[in-house]
């Protein structure tokens, strides 16, 4: 009861903490796409503020540059009437005036000045020669200001509209002037209510600090950069519903997968023990599958199979439950019943027709058993089966451990029994060590089998593996084959092949093997 109490507690725990692992992990792949949509928001919204501010540069250097080139005098009629069309051209202009020794002397909108006068403004700046004077009051539009630029005799106001299409809030930008040789930045035109960290502008990447995203970016023609930045709280806030769904889908995908899991493990444990009472009650029966001999077309053999009905009396695949005997550790309790079962069921066919054998399937862990020689021997022994009636099956991943391996082998041949290498092509070991191994027979995966034929890559391995096998003198069984284009194709290549397959016959229980070797005694005899 309190051991049940506590498998429960353990299961909840685990679902919890996969809900809460799932859920975190979609939060943050939430987040971090979140983040990079306002990355690339603020990346783009900094190019086309250098794109504004490109055209606005280009306008004011042009008409300052067409200003200092007026044919007519100073201030006079002409000139005025030169620069109010200089002014009507420009798109970014609101007057385009005159000036000399810092004092502005007339304009297109404020006509001539009767004293000249000096700009007001609050900051002066000089680049690439020319003045720039940033909050200048306005003479014409009384409590204005504007940037006015001036060079030569000419001078430009800016409209101040220029980049009122980038009051995007919770966005915010700073233009500045940056002297790349002495890295001083001259701020210009800012829609942000804080003071930017303008040195953020020699970085040239995104930073974060203080709960803002910053994103620095210059003019490749111009010496202006923008520094644009947004609050993350901003960032965050729209995405709250769509942050907590990703973490509520999160979470229910990693309890449902969990709970798979949990499920399936317990299916497992369960089939394990299944498996297990089933075994007690000798509940699991042998088909036997033909092996023929190509050539000649005649039975030399079978292979004993195993299978097993659930409780459920649902078939259950032989590759599924001799895995979870094998995970469970009584794997060797699968072998002695098919020992068993073979001796009691085919002994007597076997005793009297020595040239037929089967070959029973060996599990890592067998080889591994001490006590499995003795058990095999003494189970042949009290049915009178010759040792080279019965083969035995390795596959090449229960020859891993090679030098028990190596002893296992030996002993079996001394004792007089064949030995297989089953699955062969699909493992890591070389024909070259299976030929140390001292193996009789390699039996081809069915995999290689379903190629030939084919276009495909391992078809070219088959004839490269009976060729070896040949040169090696390991006898081959070739298992799969189903279609007589593959036994056709065989035949031409090798001779003296064992074939296993539908086409030559599917695994059937002991009474209709004994049919088919009685059948093929009387054609021997
Ligand atoms: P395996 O040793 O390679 O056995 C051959 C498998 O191929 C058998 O599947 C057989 O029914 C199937 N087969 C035979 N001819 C053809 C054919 O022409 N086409 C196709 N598609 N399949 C064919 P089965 O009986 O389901 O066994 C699957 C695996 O389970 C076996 O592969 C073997 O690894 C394991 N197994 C079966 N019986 C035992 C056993 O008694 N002990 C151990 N340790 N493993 C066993
Ligand atoms: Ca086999
Ligand atoms: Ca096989």
């Amino acid at each position: 009861m309190e051991r049940a109490r506590r498998d429960v507690y353990k299961r909840v725990c685990l679902l919890v903490a996969a809900g809460a692992i799932g859920g975190g992990l979609a939060l943050f792949a939430s987040l971090y796409s979140i983040l990079a949509s306002a990355q690339n928001e603020l990346t783009s919204f900094a190019s086309e503020f250098l794109q504004q501010d490109d055209k606005v540069a280009r306008d004011i250097a042009e008409t300052l540059d067409a200003g200092n080139h007026s044919p007519h005098p100073f201030c006079s009629e002409p000139d005025m009437e030169f620069m109010r069309e200089l002014l009507f051209k420009s798109p970014y202009l609101k007057d385009v005036g005159r000036v000399r020794d810092g004092l502005f002397f007339c304009s297109a909108v404020a006509g001539k000045l009767t004293t000249p006068t000096p700009f007001i403004s609050e900051k002066l700046i000089k680049v690439d020669g020319k003045l720039v004077y940033f909050g200048a009051h306005l003479r014409v539009a009384k409590g204005h200001t504007a940037e006015i630029v001036s060079q030569g005799t000419t001078d430009a106001v800016v409209s101040p509209s220029v980049f009122s299409d980038f009051n995007r809030p919770p966005m915010a930008y700073t233009g500045a002037i940056l002297d790349r040789n002495t890295r001083q930045i001259q701020q210009m035109y800012t829609n942000s209510s804080v003071e930017m960290p303008l040195h953020y502008l020699l970085a040239d990447k995104i930073m974060r600090k203080d709960g803002v995203l910053y994103y620095p970016q210059c003019s490749k023609t111009q010496p202006d950069c923008v520094l644009v930045a947004m609050p993350m709280d901003k960032i965050w806030s729209p995405h709250y519903s769509s942050m907590a769904g990703a973490f509520a889908g999160g979470s229910l995908l990693g309890i449902m997968l969990s709970g798979v899991i949990m499920v399936m493990n317990r299916r497992r444990r369960s089939l394990g023990n299944q498996l297990r009472r089933a075994l007690r009650k000798k509940a699991l029966w042998v088909l036997y599958q033909p092996v023929v001999d190509l050539d000649s077309g005649s039975l030399v053999g079978c292979e004993a199979l195993v299978r097993w009905n659930d409780e459920n009396d649902t078939p259950v695949r032989p590759d599924i439950f001799v895995g979870i005997a094998e995970e469970l550790g009584f794997v060797g309790e699968i072998t002695r019943f098919v020992v068993e079962r073979v001796a009691s069921e085919i002994g007597d066919l076997l005793r009297a027709n020595p040239w037929f054998r089967v070959s029973v399937n060996l599990s890592a862990m067998d080889l591994a058993d001490e006590n499995f020689i003795p058990m095999l021997d003494g189970i042949l022994k009290a049915k009178g089966v010759a040792a080279a009636s019965v083969g035995l099956e390795l596959t090449e991943r229960s020859t891993a451990d090679r030098d028990r391996t190596v002893k296992v082998i030996r002993e079996l041949k001394d004792r007089g029994h064949v030995v297989y290498i089953d699955d062969f092509g699909t493992g890591y070991s070389s024909l070259a060590y299976l030929s140390e191994l001292s193996v009789d027979v390699l039996k081809i995966d069915q995999a290689f089998t379903k190629t030939i034929g084919t276009d495909s890559v391992t078809a070219a391995i088959v004839p490269q593996i009976l060729e070896m096998a040949k040169a090696l003198m390991l006898k081959v069984v070739v298992e799969g084959v189903e279609e007589q284009a593959q036994a056709d194709y065989l035949e031409e290549r090798s001779s003296g092949l064992q074939v296993q397959g539908w086409l030559f016959g599917r695994p059937v229980p002991s009474g209709e093997l004994r049919t088919r070797v009685k059948n093929e005694a009387k054609l021997v005899g």
